[in-house]
């Protein structure tokens, strides 16, 4: 069966509140994080970099320390099974503006809980949940 992995970013930036959290609409219909397939020879936090700059403008992003998920779903494309691992990091970032890629049509900078709701798939829910968690100072 054909496996894809991708590195990903949950990214928040501070707010006067609490942090804000990007989620990203995909042209598919679904919201989730930025993404996207690891190239040949990439370390995962290269794509991440990578990925963050295309899909959103944003470049100078922090990695917050001790942050590594790691998620798996199973999907079907023109009949084939496809097998996907995707490597989530936390990054932060000052800039609230974000230029979309032709991949997304829609965006949100969400506090938590707003956030969470806003996700399409419960696996990137728990990545949100321990990206608070930490950001709270709590081990998960
Ligand atoms: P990438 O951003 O890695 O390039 P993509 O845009 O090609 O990915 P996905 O976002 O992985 O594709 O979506 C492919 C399929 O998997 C869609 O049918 C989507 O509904 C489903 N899917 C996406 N994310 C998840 C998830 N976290 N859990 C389960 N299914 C998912």
């Amino acid at each position: 069966m054909p496996r894809e992995l991708s590195a990903g970013a949950v990214i928040f930036r501070r707010a006067k509140r609490e942090p804000e959290f990007l989620v990203l609409r995909y042209g598919l219909g679904h919201w989730d994080f930025v993404k996207g397939n690891i190239e040949k020879g990439e370390h995962e936090k290269e794509t991440v970099v990578r990925e963050v700059a295309e899909e959103t403008g944003i470049r100078n992003v922090r990695f917050v320390e001790g942050y590594r998920e790691v998620i798996r779903y199973f999907y079907r494309w023109k009949g084939q099974g496809i097998f996907k691992l995707v490597v989530f990091y936390l990054v932060e970032t000052r800039r609230r503006k974000v230029t979309l890629s032709h991949e997304h049509i829609d965006y949100r900078w969400l506090p938590y809980e707003e956030a969470r709701k806003q996700l399409s798939f419960k696996n990137s829910e728990r990545v949100l949940l321990r990206a608070r968690n930490i950001l709270k100072g709590k081990s998960n």
